[in-house]
């Protein structure tokens, strides 16, 4: 007898969650063949060496499991790196480990760190691996807003930090503080000053930080970025996490890292071993013998704020209103403003619209927060060819 075809159910663990905004809108430009400005991708290659140091390594039969930590040149290539670039020395061995890609970095010290009822704070918007990390780990998201800033006509101008939500929302039961600078969405770029505020605002407390710093080599108009690790307070506290995947235009390779204190770093690796256990061997190689050209990572704002300042200045005289830049290869618009029926859709409505009709994806600013929060911004991604941007540019210019 065949047994019965019955799947037996069972709670979901995420029951809130659906696909990501990222993959969804993804689908939908491929399916009316929009140019996908939507999910945060380069469509040029990356470097042919780099491409060339990986192929060398897969033909010197690198292709077994590499250390659980990652491969000793590559954790030794990020710390100097890191020294270089934010004055902070990691150990390679016991504070830097090789993740596979910055999603896994990020639910990993989430994991390995948030016990069930420990409080979780979250800036949003904010990006939306956060917080089915933090229901997974059985923690409370807290959820502070940025602030948003509007001009006279009450359109979107900025974005700033919320230091009085946040002072109320950190206490003695805030296990963990999320940050991410620069920021996806709004490209806000946290200060030197802003460190500052948030040490004085954790000294007392046993609050660890995630610093989600997977943007940090595209801050733009001649600024710095602003690593935890510049920051001696805050990196004896935080899990510094970045991904090769944005740095180096190869976001399907999933290799990032997480650097942290030896106390921060042990628990993480007890979930990190049973999570992947290792990432990638040949990538791992490629990167090493690839980190030491430091030129690739210093050139990435004069290419990026290139496409960034071609993209806005031909946004410029339409009814999109452009708001700041400072960082990451997003760029939101206030649409509220366009003088056509569709300017009073919701963000989601809009860039469906906008997606299927004008065939240009974008990303609704509200999918990154957790309750329907509506300012009419959406998000386009200028990491594209200059061809790309100019079609998309095109039509978006006729609204
Ligand atoms: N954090 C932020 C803020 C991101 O935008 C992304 C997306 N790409 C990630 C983390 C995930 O990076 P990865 O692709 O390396 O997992
Ligand atoms: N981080 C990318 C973005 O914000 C997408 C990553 C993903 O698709 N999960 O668009």
């Amino acid at each position: 007898m065949n047994p019965p075809n019955i799947t037996p159910g069972f709670p979901s663990r995420l029951p809130h969650v659906g696909t990501t905004v990222f993959t969804v809108m993804s689908a939908l430009a491929a399916e009316h063949e929009a140019i996908n400005l939507g999910q945060g991708f380069p469509d040029f290659p990356c470097d042919r060496q780099l491409i060339a140091s990986v192929n060398e390594a897969m033909l010197a039969d690198h292709n077994q499991y590499p250390s659980m930590l990652g491969v000793k040149e590559l954790r030794s290539g990020i710390a100097h790196k890191i020294q270089q670039l934010y004055g902070h020395q990691y150990d390679p061995d016991s504070e830097i480990t090789i993740t596979a890609g910055a999603t896994q970095g990020i639910l990993t010290a989430i994991l390995a760190c948030v016990s069930p009822g420990d409080e979780v704070v979250i800036i949003e918007p904010a990006y939306d691996s956060y917080r089915p990390a933090i229901a997974l780990a059985g923690g409370k998201a807290i959820a502070v807003s940025l602030q948003v800033v509007r001009d006279e006509q009450g359109q979107v101008a900025s974005y700033e930090i919320p230091w009085e939500a946040l002072a109320n929302a950190i206490h003695s039961k805030t296990r963990l503080i999320i940050m991410n600078t620069p920021h996806n969405p709004t490209g806000m770029v946290w200060q030197r000053v802003d460190l500052d505020r948030l040490a004085d605002l954790v000294q007392d407390t046993s609050a660890l930080i995630l610093s989600d710093e997977v943007y940090e080599h595209m801050v733009y108009d001649g600024a710095s970025h602003h690593s935890v690790a510049s920051h001696p307070l805050l990196a004896a506290r935080s899990f510094l996490i970045s991904s090769f995947g944005k740095t180096y235009h190869v976001t399907g390779w999933k290799i990032g890292y997480v650097a942290a204190p030896p106390a921060l770093t042990k628990e993480f690796r007890k979930v990190h071993q049973f999570n992947v256990f290792t990432v990638n061997t040949p990538m791992q190689h490629g990167f090493a013998s690839y980190l030491a050209d430091a030129s690739h990572y210093l050139n990435l704002p004069a290419f990026y704020q290139a496409k960034r300042d071609f993209f806005r200045a031909s946004l410029a005289n339409t009814g999109f209103k452009l708001l700041p830049s400072p960082g990451t290869y997003f760029q939101c618009v206030d649409y509220s403003a366009l003088n056509i029926p569709q300017a009073k859709l919701n963000e989601a409505a809009f860039c469906k619209w906008l997606t299927t009709q004008i065939g240009v994806a974008a990303i609704p600013v509200s999918a990154f927060y957790h309750q329907a929060t509506e300012s009419g911004v959406l998000r386009f991604c200028f990491a594209k060819q200059e061809q790309t941007l100019s079609n998309a540019l095109q039509r978006l210019q006729s609204l």
